[in-house]
């Protein structure tokens, strides 16, 4: 096991391996299909269970900076090519094949020798807690600090109803 060693910021040099393994990914489908495909933007702006997310019609790949960190090769060499794969798929069949179909699996096995596997082996970040609230217009989530501030007493009063908010749920319990 390794430590998941955690920074919230994201380096120059870890958008610039992500983009050259992205352009790599891309350029291995070129020759591979021997056609011209309209490169994806990449960023680390995925959070929660996701190691990454392709998003088709904006040619937006968004990454997982807390799982990349983990093990960055892996992350490369996995998760990148997975993502860019669903983008081949739909730059070529459009939306009608299945996302993870026979098409996209044809890609990771042909283009990328990949086993085509739907899920990763990352750890997943810690859910935020978050607390369900009501006043007498809407529902409000607080933080865990918000939280315990208002069970020790300390009261709040929405904005817009100036009504004072009361406890609903604990969310993070909720979803499990
Ligand atoms: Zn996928
Ligand atoms: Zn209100």
């Amino acid at each position: 096991m390794f430590e998941p060693m955690s920074t919230k910021t994201v380096t120059d040099s870890e958008i610039i391996a992500l983009q050259k393994k992205v352009e790599f990914c891309f350029q291995l489908a070129e020759a591979f299909f021997n056609h011209k495909f309209h490169h994806s933007h990449c960023n680390f702006k995925q959070r929660g269970r996701a190691a990454g997310t392709a998003h088709l019609q904006k040619n937006e790949l968004r990454f997982n900076h807390f799982m990349f960190q983990q093990n960055p090769v892996e992350f490369l060499n996995t998760v990148v090519p997975h993502e860019v794969a669903h983008i081949i798929v739909y730059q070529i069949y459009g939306t009608s094949v299945r996302p993870h179909g026979k098409e996209w699996q044809a890609v990771m096995r042909k283009v990328y020798q990949l086993p085509p596997n739907r899920t990763h082996a990352f750890e997943v970040p810690p859910l935020k807690s978050s607390y369900l609230y009501a006043c007498a217009c809407r529902q409000h989530e607080f933080t865990k600090r918000r939280h315990s501030r208002a069970q020790k007493g300390v009261e709040y009063i929405c904005k817009e109803c100036h009504a004072c908010l009361t406890f609903l749920k604990d969310l993070h319990q909720a979803e499990r």
